[in-house]
Parts: structure tokens; sequence; C-alpha cells
């Protein structure tokens, strides 16, 4: 897991070093608590709240959370957030194939004795 830090800009830097992460990680085990019920919980504090442990904040991480590092407004750290990417389609508009389907990606064209088709129509378009 990558661990991205935020700036006093706004902005969130990724943290590589291994030692800067694990850095991160005690920050985030002292500065979160976790209640009783399980919540994160890193402003009111009951006495029954205890700090995170490790595997907890890197839980809470991995879940998408945002751990505080501090008490700066931008003493915060997450892990890296991966867009997802649909692949290029090899044809954006389309392709319409001689069993009638319309494929997107050139694998998906297959080559039957009767014509150009798509994979479901393939043992239909074989003679
Ligand atoms: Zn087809």
């Amino acid at each position: 897991m990558k661990i991205e830090q935020m700036q006093c800009t706004g902005n969130w830097m990724q943290i590589d070093d291994v030692n800067s992460i694990e850095y991160l990680l005690i920050l985030c085990a002292e500065k979160n608590k976790i209640s009783a019920d399980g919540k994160l919980n890193n402003r009111i504090t009951w006495h029954t709240d205890r700090h995170l442990t490790r595997d907890e904040v890197l839980a809470f991480l991995s879940d998408g959370a945002e751990l505080s590092t501090g008490t700066d407004w931008y003493s915060k750290c997450r892990s890296e957030k991966k867009p997802v990417q649909a692949p290029a389609r090899d044809y954006p508009e389309g392709r319409k194939l001689a069993c009638g389907h319309t494929v997107y990606y050139s694998a998906d064209v297959m080559s039957a004795s009767l014509g150009i088709c798509c994979a479901d129509c393939y043992d239909r378009m074989s003679d």
C-alpha cells in the first residue's frame, strides 16, 4: 500500500520512503482513536476510546479513510487512490460484425467460415 500525506497547500504527496511511511503509521496510531463500537474517532474522546493499533491503521487506510497525523488541518494521510481506468476501446464507435452483433475490442472479433463474428456466435457461424 502506498501512502499519501497532505501538504499545507492542501495537495496530496505520495510517500515512497519506507521509514517515512512507518513514521506516519505511528502518528496515525497515536492521533486517532477507536470507540468501543469500532468507530474511528479523532475528536470526541470517551474513556472507553483507545488508540488504534498498527493493523487497524492499515485497515482503515486501505478502507479509504483519511487518518489524522497531527493537530493541523492538513495533518492527515490516506492510502493512494488508484484511478480505475477502463481499457481503451479498439473500436470507439463499435464495429458491427456479420453475425449482427457490435463489438468494441479487436480481441472479440472472430473469423468463422461464414463470416466475421463475435465469440458468442463463433460456433453458429462455423460451418
Ligand atoms: Zn455475434
